[in-house]
């Protein structure tokens, strides 16, 4: 599945890079013991350390150093036993330091992978760069005067985990995916909760282009602060095409930071790329180089959770799903608990494709998580349990299942109430049948003449004739033995 742009004069390819901005959940600032929370009266979370007040001394908090290794043993990557805080300098009103303190040339985590579930079952395995600490800067909001721009300091100094993918996307569609399977491994590792809605999961993506065959990297622009999956996919779609079109009319790319807007759908510049050289980065002299043993590694990585890749190989495994099917139920750890509810002590394909097809459905329709969901995981498997034991037809099962869910009561007692239970037995069957075949002598006339198909419409008209309610297995059976000669 490999995306090419056709071009005037050939096909190009897209390479992208992705920076994930993500925040630490940790209850105090990576310096300071201010708190944290979403949503805060502005300015009301704000220590003197994160007001940069001179003579403040930044003090490194132990739990995010934690969940930054939590996260980079999630990501199989090196741990750096020694890395070694930084001062990015730079100057804008919302970081009132002058300075970010930031990792540069020591970063906490080295090398490591995520692997892609393709949509066709196959993997892809993308490499990390690395991923350093850093702190948050505050808030400029604009739109609250039309003079003054006001500034909200309580995201000063936050930690956040920069984590910086090598260059190895190739189309938008992947980039969604990488993203996607970052956030889920972060929401199993509970290292950052992942909401891009309010900011906690903030991405730069670095794109450039070559033709198909090239292997040198061409210039890249970086589009900054895309806040939702589907934005980043149609930044970079928009943004590959502007360079290709730029080169095939003569033109070059400059390196530049870009902003995406997605009501026009388009990138423009913001301003011209900085280059590292540019920040004067040096050690922070306020902060001793950070140092942890291997113990502190391997308390960590002990009490680390089953994560998506391993949950999906035994969902492969132990309940015979396939590739697909597993990569969906595991993206979230929530609803793969729920599957497994679903799934024990039943046919777990089954209950794979009523969870993914059936339920997801709903849930997407009404555009809440498994958490809101309308039918509880303990109610959809005594549906399929009703299903298993006869008493209702697979067919019936559809209409209770939408009953659950505008009721949300159990299928026990929606079967009862509306007296929806199956007729297995062949009395009232017989009789219909007979009726049916004593209505239609043509039909019955066509059958014996060789028109087996018709047993799909024979089938119809009894269940017709029983409110759906026949047992369509020996239905089917008395039908054939009636409609022999
Ligand atoms: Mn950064």
């Amino acid at each position: 599945m490999s995306y090419v742009i056709k071009g005037d004069t050939g096909d190009w390819e897209v390479v992208v890079g992705l920076e994930i901005h993500a925040q630490v959940i940790s209850k105090a600032k990576l310096f300071s013991g201010a708190p944290t929370d979403f949503g805060a009266g502005p300015n009301t979370q704000v220590s003197f350390i994160d007001a940069g007040m001179p003579g403040m001394l930044p003090v490194i908090n132990e739990v995010c150093v934690q969940q930054a290794v939590r996260t980079g043993l999630g990501l199989k990557a090196k741990i750096n036993n020694l890395s070694v805080f930084a001062r990015k300098n730079y100057f804008y009103a919302d970081l009132p330091q002058g300075y970010q303190i930031s990792q540069y040339e020591l970063p906490i985590v080295g090398e490591g992978e995520v692997v892609l579930d393709m949509p066709d079952g196959s993997t892809r395995t993308i490499g990390i760069e690395r991923l350093h600490l850093e702190q948050d800067a505050g808030k400029s909001i604009h739109d609250m005067s039309p003079s003054k721009t006001f500034i909200d300091l309580n995201r000063s100094g936050v930690a956040l985990m920069e984590i910086v993918s090598k260059p190895d996307m190739r189309s938008p569609e992947e980039v969604g995916l990488y993203l996607r399977k970052v956030r889920s491994i972060l929401r199993y590792l509970e290292t950052c909760d992942g909401n891009m809605d309010e900011g906690s999961m903030r991405c730069d993506a670095n794109v450039s282009v070559r033709p198909v065959g090239e292997t040198d990297l061409r210039t890249r622009c970086e589009i900054k602060n895309v806040n939702s999956v589907r934005f980043v996919m149609q930044a970079i779609e928009y943004e590959a095409k502007r360079h290709v079109d730029v080169y095939e009319n003569g033109g070059e790319i400059k390196q530049e930071t870009r902003l995406y807007d997605s009501n026009k759908g388009e990138t423009r510049p913001m301003r011209s790329k900085e280059f590292a050289h540019d920040y004067r980065y040096f050690p922070d002299p306020d902060l001793l180089p950070l140092e942890f043993d291997d113990a502190f590694v391997a308390g960590i990585k002990a009490d680390l959770p089953e994560l998506p890749d391993d949950k999906k190989e035994r969902f492969i495994n132990d309940y015979g799903l396939t590739a697909y099917d597993a990569g969906v139920l595991v993206a979230e750890k929530e609803n793969a608990l729920y599957f497994e509810e679903v799934a024990n002590g039943r046919d777990a394909k089954q209950a794979a494709n009523w969870v993914i097809t059936n339920l997801f459905g709903v849930l997407n329709k009404q555009g809440v998580g498994v958490s809101e969901s309308p039918v509880s995981a303990k109610n959809l498997g005594r549906l399929i349990d009703l299903m298993a034991d006869n008493t209702i037809s697979g067919r019936l099962a559809k209409d209770v299942f939408e009953i659950m869910v505008e009721t949300g009561k159990d299928p026990d007692t929606i079967v009862e109430e509306r007296g929806l239970k199956q007729i297995t037995d062949t009395g009232p069957i017989e009789a219909a049948i007979d009726k049916i075949m004593a209505d239609n002598p043509d039909k019955v006339a066509d059958y014996r003449g060789g028109k087996d198909k018709l047993i799909g419409w024979f089938v119809g008209q009894v269940m017709q004739a029983t409110q759906g309610k026949a047992n369509p297995g020996v239905c089917s059976e008395i039908l054939k033995r009636k409609l022999t000669p």
